[in-house]
């Protein structure tokens, strides 16, 4: 059986530059995901006049059943998978006027808790020596949160996945009421949703360390500041620059001991609770 790679939301951006690496570099099948199709057969197109073969299949990170759908093709079709790069995500502008109660639910809805719902599916499927890359950010360093309690909870090298969903509930309660800081957080939902990003990282890679499967590594990184429609072309980095440190993390070789980190852009390890955030991001 072919070995798999799968990204979330490759159909632009800094996902679409990890697939076209991929498709380079992996030795095995490229699956380029996007939630709406015309974009992502566009994106694969335009690989495939780069002589690369990138395969494609639909999936909405925030549905259910779309989810369901891709886990049973690649259960029935390849019966495991052996590259994750869980990328999709979205964020407000500054300029945005939704009220930020809702761009707390939206915002945590998308990129932490519809990447456990991926997660959580897919993970079963994976093989041994499997590779998973979550795309945190520079926003997802736990330095990003204020409040020395709250930041005490996330450092909890014991934090379970379900007292992570629970802070991540708290969030969105207390953006209800606008009372998010005075709970400890910083006044951006981005940011509360990639330290969040980080942190599940490190209790993936615990759950893989009791997992029966050899070698099964998570890490979390930071691309980079990067010129995509996310950061409306105001990233100095490209988007083929911002998927190295991903790339590099999809295709760490076996038997690694980078596990369980957070990764900057450089490839660098940074402790995610003690380092203090790199500069420039
Ligand atoms: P873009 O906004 O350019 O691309 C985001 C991708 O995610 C798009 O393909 C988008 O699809 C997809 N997406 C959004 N919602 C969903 C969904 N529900 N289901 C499936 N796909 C979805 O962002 P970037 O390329 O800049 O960012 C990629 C990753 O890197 C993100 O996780 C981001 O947070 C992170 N990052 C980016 C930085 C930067 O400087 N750009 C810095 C730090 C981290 P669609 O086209 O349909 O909207």
């Amino acid at each position: 059986m072919s070995r798999v790679a799968v990204v979330t939301g490759g159909n632009k951006g800094i996902g679409f530059a990890i697939a076209k690496g991929l498709c380079r570099k992996f030795d095995g099948v490229v699956y380029l995901t996007a939630r709406d199709e015309a974009r992502g057969l566009a994106a694969v197109e335009h690989l495939k006049k780069e002589g690369l073969k990138p395969k494609f299949h639909q999936l909405d990170v925030t549905d259910d059943s779309s989810v369901n759908t891709f886990k049973k093709y690649l259960s029935d079709t390849y019966g495991g998978l052996d590259v994750l790069v869980n990328n999709a995500a979205i964020a407000f502008k500054n300029d945005a006027t939704d009220p930020f109660s809702i761009q707390a639910s939206e915002t945590v809805k998308v990129n932490y808790f519809s990447l456990v719902r991926v997660s959580e599916a897919l993970f079963p499927l994976l093989r041994p020596h499997a590779r998973v890359v979550n795309l945190s950010s520079s926003a997802g360093h736990l330095s990003r949160i204020p409040g020395a309690e709250l930041k005490a909870r996330f450092a909890n090298p014991d934090l379970t996945q379900d007292e992570l969903d629970q802070i991540m509930r708290e969030f969105i309660e207390a953006a209800k009421t606008n009372s998010h800081q005075e709970s400890g957080w910083a006044n951006s939902a981005y940011s509360a949703s990639k330290v969040a990003v980080s942190a599940l990282s490190r209790i993936q890679q615990k759950q893989f360390d009791k997992d029966a499967r050899e070698d099964l590594v998570v890490n979390a990184v930071h691309p980079g500041y990067v010129d995509t429609d996310m950061t409306s072309h105001k990233g100095t980095l490209t988007p083929q620059r911002g998927a190295q440190a991903p790339i590099y993390l999809a295709l760490l070789p076996k038997n690694t001991d980078i596990k369980g980190k957070y990764i900057w852009h450089d490839n660098t390890i940074i402790d995610w609770v003690n380092d203090p955030l790199p500069t420039p991001y």
